[in-house]
């Protein structure tokens, strides 16, 4: 069952292209209201909303009779945002821009556009933990190329 509904694609918002249909961008919200929101966002979800989702494959639709595939990403960090689009297999072109589609608990009824200022509230709120002098986080980033190092001095 399920493997049939995969070919049978239903997204759950319009694949429509976006170009056209330009939305103002919602006014910018103040630091104070961003932080007031984190208060009800988990760890991951204040992550993301600082250096973006991580975005992992979900599913692939195939329609074979229009020669397309949808493509659905999950946000491996969060999992509360998915993101799709169409590309056609035939004239190998992308044909939408991506849509997302958030869960509950992501998405702020009324809250305005996080600027940086806001994201910069956000990234001190997620680190508030840190004892001082800790430099656990730049380690971290830095794990993937130190590896590498590794591997070229031995
Ligand atoms: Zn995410």
């Amino acid at each position: 069952m399920p493997a049939r509904a995969a070919l049978r694609p239903v997204p759950s918002t319009p694949l429509r292209r976006t170009l056209s249909q330009p939305r103002p961008a919602p006014e910018p919200a103040t630091p104070d209201e961003v932080l007031a929101a984190a208060g009800d966002w988990t760890p991951q979800v204040i992550k993301c909303r600082v250096s973006r989702h991580w975005w992992d494959s979900h599913t692939v639709y195939r329609d074979r009779g229009t020669g397309t595939l949808e493509i659905v990403e999950k946000c491996a960090r969060c999992a509360k945002v998915l993101r799709r689009h169409v590309i056609s297999e035939r004239t190998r072109e992308r044909l939408t821009d991506y849509s997302y589609t958030y869960e509950d608990g992501f998405l702020v009824k009324d809250l305005g556009r996080i600027t940086k200022a806001g994201r910069v509230q956000l990234e001190l709120l997620s680190l508030a933990d840190f004892p001082d002098g800790d430099d656990a986080p730049a380690k971290a980033k830095k794990a993937p190329a130190r590896k590498t190092a590794a591997k070229k001095a031995g």
